[in-house]
Order: structure tokens, then sequence, then C-alpha cells
């Protein structure tokens, strides 16, 4: 059925053996998953039992890219990182850019699986099919810069592209990631799971580029893709130039962007201190992801004051809200600061940023005192505390253990009433849009399957007012369960499968994304898809997720809000009085299943199951 644009082969290495093996890529998981995301997701559901504990060696680690990865189509150097998460118990599935997606493809793989658990600290090392295992005690322990330098270094070689941990993944916090020259596969602690299995890094080279079968047609479609993305007025005009803080000003108008942990949005403006005028000021260069025109990255540097020196890519719009607003804090210095130490640490900004707004929030409520916090005043707004905080939480140091283990699981811990203030939903800290204002966006946070992940099902008909596939009202209850199985379906399988950057999704191509996927990919790789099929992988992909979760424990309960969002209004701002019931939620929920063909509890049907070839 393919004959290019895969590299058809599989990558399987044992790390408890040394051993590794490849295999061809099978027809049928091209036919049912594409790739990226499917491919992974289909090898855990096949190969990992749903009750395994997520850092036993039973556990695997996929990296899987899609069929378009270094093929030259725009913004497709996407790889999806799989692995149960052990910090929800659920699929763990993170999705990174940059450079190393388009490597592993020309070194010959559309997917790594990493089994067993090595006896000592490693790291594997792949070029153009040779395989190396190399004792890594020489980067235990450092930061993911250093690692990286020095592993190229000791290769004997700078091309090589590296993904590794760094000490929050070794010290196996759950909120730690992993990171390929300064991106993140973020959340969800697959870098905990690498940790887990001894595995400090994977070193790639290739120089193979993938076949593209009819490069005539590839070229007609790129077109259609690339004049798409020309006649956006946001993606070059705007977003190319701000990158993804453009949405602090656009959130802080819709009195959305989340505040002192969710406890004052629409209250306080941080326009001045986040926003894209701020943020502007700071970029001394711009960065791209492989076979990427858009280049919305930015690397922006602190000149003056307590943080002068720190530089960081970023802070990007969640970071802005995780290590700034959710924390009170709006000066951007410390933002900055405080992204570049998560990054160095492998720290995920997201779910750290989040527990310590959770923690200052108990402080402010007399919950925690400073004999709990090592006498640090955990105050929102005071940023002087910030980088310690994060030095506590990932080397598991007094309060910093107890939040090195997420939301969930310190509120547990700490009890006393401190669950109403933990802002999480399957043990995902929740990303930055304050969902009382933004309903799809909100159902979508409840039903993924990783958790509260905008990533998953973005509503951007809400963000951006785009009328795709249909004009909607934010505040609207009814017709979000159609729109949240769209995002997802649509997005699983464009973005996170084929794969393409989901910004190119929800500014740019929104009406042709499923066609032009399908047409791409069938030019590249001589199959031929239908848009209807691709969206078809999409469902098919949220199925067979469902399920894992379903045979992990999870049921209908655990698609719910944190309590303050089905209690406590939004006070101030464009939204304000807004929240959502447990009315409004049953009420999502029961339609989003039926559009699903799932039964009142959230099960896939015996009939959908039959659908979808399940
Ligand atoms: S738009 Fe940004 S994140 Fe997406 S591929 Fe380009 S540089 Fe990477």
């Amino acid at each position: 059925m393919y004959k290019g644009g895969y590299a058809g082969k599989i990558l399987r290495i044992d790390l408890s053996k040394q051993t590794f093996k490849e295999e061809t890529l099978p027809e049928e998981l091209v036919k049912n998953y594409l790739g990226g995301a499917g491919f992974a997701i289909k090898t855990l559901y096949d190969e990992v039992k749903p009750d395994t504990p997520p850092l036993d060696k039973a556990n695997k680690l996929m990296f899987a890219v899609g069929p378009l990865t270094a093929t030259g189509a725009s913004c497709s150097s996407r790889m999806a990182v799989v692995a149960k998460s052990p910090l929800t118990g659920a699929v763990g599935m993170a999705l990174a850019g940059g450079q190393f997606p388009a490597e592993m493809k020309m070194a010959g793989y559309d997917m790594i699986i990493i089994e067993g658990k090595a006896e000592k600290s490693t790291y594997v090392a792949i070029k153009d099919g040779k395989v190396r295992f190399r004792n890594a005690d020489k980067v235990s322990g450092m930061l993911t810069t250093d690692t990286q330098l020095v592993i190229k270094d000791e290769l004997g070689d700078h091309n090589y592209r590296i993904a590794c941990i760094g000490p929050a993944g070794e010290n196996l916090s759950p909120m730690a990631c992993i990171i390929n020259e300064r991106r993140a596969a973020g959340r969800k602690g697959l870098g905990a799971v690498m940790g887990s299995k001894n595995l400090k890094a994977i070193a790639v080279r290739g120089t193979q580029h993938p076949n593209v079968v009819d490069a005539e047609k590839f070229k007609k479609a790129r077109q259609v893709m690339n004049k798409a993305m020309k006649e956006s007025p946001v993606l070059y005009p705007q977003f190319s130039k701000s990158g993804t803080p453009m949405v602090v000003d656009a959130t802080s108008a819709m009195g959305i962007y989340p505040i002192n942990n969710w406890s004052a949005t629409g209250e306080i403006d941080m326009v001045k201190g986040l926003g894209d005028a701020a943020q502007s000021k700071m970029i001394i260069h711009k960065a791209h992801c492989h076979d990427c025109p858009v280049g919305c990255s930015q690397i922006k540097l602190v000149t003056s004051g307590p943080y002068a020196g720190y530089m960081s890519e970023g802070p990007e719009y969640e970071t802005t809200y995780s290590l700034g607003s959710t924390l009170g804090i709006d000066y951007l210095p410390a933002v900055i600061a405080a992204d570049r130490l998560c990054d160095e640490y492998g720290l995920d900004t997201m779910s750290a940023g989040v527990v310590i707004g959770f923690a200052m929030e108990l402080y402010e409520k007399g919950i925690l005192t400073k004999k709990d916090t090592d006498g640090l005043e955990l105050k929102f707004g005071n940023h002087s505390i910030l980088l310690e905080m994060l030095r506590k939480i990932t080397y598991r140091e007094g309060l910093g253990d107890i939040l090195s283990q997420g939301t969930k699981k310190a509120a547990e811990i700490i009890g006393k009433g401190s669950e109403f203030y933990a802002m999480h939903i399957k043990g995902l800290e929740l990303p930055a849009y304050d969902v009382r204002g933004a309903k799809a966006h909100g159902l979508n946070y409840a039903t993924a399957y990783t958790g509260a992940d905008h990533n998953r099902g973005y509503a951007f008909q809400e963000i951006f007012d785009i009328p795709v596939p249909e004009k909607v009202d934010r505040f609207a209850i009814k017709g979000k369960g159609r729109l949240t199985r769209w995002n997802q379906d649509v997005r699983s399988v464009t973005c996170d499968c084929a794969p393409m950057c989901a910004f190119l999704l929800d500014m740019a191509v929104p009406d042709i994304a499923c066609q032009n996927t399908a047409d791409l990919v069938n030019a590249a790789s001589g199959t031929s898809f239908t848009a209807a099929e691709i969206q078809r992988i999409g469902e098919r992909l949220n199925n067979i997720a469902r399920l894992f979760n379903i045979g992990a424990g999870f049921t209908r309960k655990d698609d719910t809000f944190p309590k303050r969002l089905m209690t406590e209004p939004i006070k101030a701002g464009a939204s304000r009085g807004q929240l959502i019931s447990q009315k409004d939620l049953d009420e999502m929920l029961d339609e989003y299943y039926t559009e699903r063909g799932w039964d009142k509890d959230g099960k896939p049907t015996a009939a959908k199951l039959k659908e979808l070839g399940l």
C-alpha cells in the first residue's frame, strides 16, 4: 500500500538486554493509524497492560514520526512521545517539534520502541540504522543543554540531534519532560519514564531522505497549503512575528487568562507585563523547526536586573501563565529565567508552575506555613522564590518532594481541603484558558485522553472566532459535544499523526486540513486515503486511547473539572459570572458521548468498535 513517505522501519530497543531489532512497518498500521501518535498509541494498547505501573520496566516508551516528516511538507518535523503516564495513569502522549523528528526519520525509522531497563545510566546513539549503547555516567545528573553538548562531543559529530532528560527525569518526578535542543515533549511525565529506564538520551543522525512517490502531486498539495497559510490574516502578519505570547492579549480581553491559581481570572490585568508588546521588546533571535517557514519561536534575553543573563526560547503562551499569571507574577524577566531553568532541569513548565500556584494559594490560606516551606514566603506575586522552588521540586527537597509528584498527588498528601485548590483533571495540570468562559475548550479538557490537555482538541473557534466547521458562542453549552468531537478527531490525525504543527490547523487550514493531509500523504506515500478516511483515523485513535484508559480504571466520573470551576463563577471581566455547573457538564458529556457512539458511562459501544474495526 505505501511505497514512499515512510522510512518503512520500526526500531525496537531492549535496554535490559542491550539489544535491538528492526521490524518492517506493517501496512495495517499505516492504513488504520497513519503515523505519529497513531502508531505509538496502538503500540501502547497492544503491548502494555493498562494496569502496568508507569515506572515499571514493563512500561514502554515510543517515539514516532509520520509520513510527512522530512518530506519537505511545511511544519511536519513533529514527533509523538508515548508511554503510560506516571502523572495521570492514563495514556501519556506529548508532541515535540524541532530538528530531532526529521533527523530520526532520516536515520531510518518511523518509530522507536524502548523496552526494559538498563542496568546503568545509558544513552543510545543511532546513525543511519547503526545502533550503539553507550555509558552515560559522564552526563548523569547533568542539565539538558550540557548533556546534549557533551554527547555530541563524545560521538565526534555535532550534527547528531539529541532527545534527553535532565535531573527531574533522573529523579523520577512525574512532571519531568524530554528535551531536544530547547524543545520539550512536555507534560505527562514522560521524562520520568525515560529516567525509570536509566535512559539519559537518544542521539539520532541520518542522511536518508524519504522517497516522495509523486513529486508533482506533492508540489501541488504543498502549494494549496502554502496558499492557505499566506491568506491567513493571523499566521504571517502576527503569529510569525509574535508567536504564542500574542494569545495573552486575546485571552485577557476575553476574561479567560487565569490569574492567581484561577482565583482572580478577569480581576487583574497582566497584559502590560506579560503580553505581546512586553515580550517583543526582549526578542534577540528567532528559531524555526525543521521545514517550517513560520518560525514562531523566539529567543529572549534578560539584560538587566536580578535575572540578567538568563535566556530562553520562550516563554510561549502556556508558560507565561504557568510560571507567570497563575503565580501572580507579571515580571517577565523572572518568567524567562524560570522557563530556562525548567528546560535545563527537564521539568515541564506547565505542571511545575501550576503546582507552585497551588502551593501559593495554600500558603495564603494558612494550609501551608513557613514551617512547610523552609522559610520561603510562598505568596502570589513573589517571584524571588520561584527559582528556588523549581530547584527544590527537581531535587525533591522538603515541600519540593511533595510538589514534584504533581498537583493531584500533592493535594492527597497535604489534605486539609487542599483538593479544592488543585487545578488538574485526571492528574494533569490545567492549561492557560479559563474554561468557565470557553465551554468547548472545557469539554475538551474534561474528555481528552491525556487529561486537561489543550492540545488534544483545541477549540480555536472560541478563541480566534474562526467559524470552521461552524460559528460558535463560547458561553453556550449546546453543540459543544459535537464540536469537541470534531476538534479532537481532526487534530488527532492531522497534527498528531501526519504530522502538521497545530498552529497551522488553528490559524490557516482548518477547513482543508483533512483533504490537504490526504493529498500530501497520498502523493508522498502512494496511498489512497480520502479526507473522510483521514478523519476516521482520528476517531479511531481517540477510541483506542479511551479503551486503554478504561482498562486503567477511568470512568465518566473522571471526565470532570476541579470543584472551583463548577462552583465559583469568574468574578470580573468579559467572562464575569461564567462557570460550568454539574448540570452543564452532564449536558455536554451526554451530547459528546452520543456524538462519539459511546454509552452513558463513556464506554465505546460494541457497534462503534465494530464500525472502527477495533
Ligand atoms: S510554527 Fe512554530 S512550533 Fe510550529 S513548526 Fe513552526 S516554529 Fe515549530
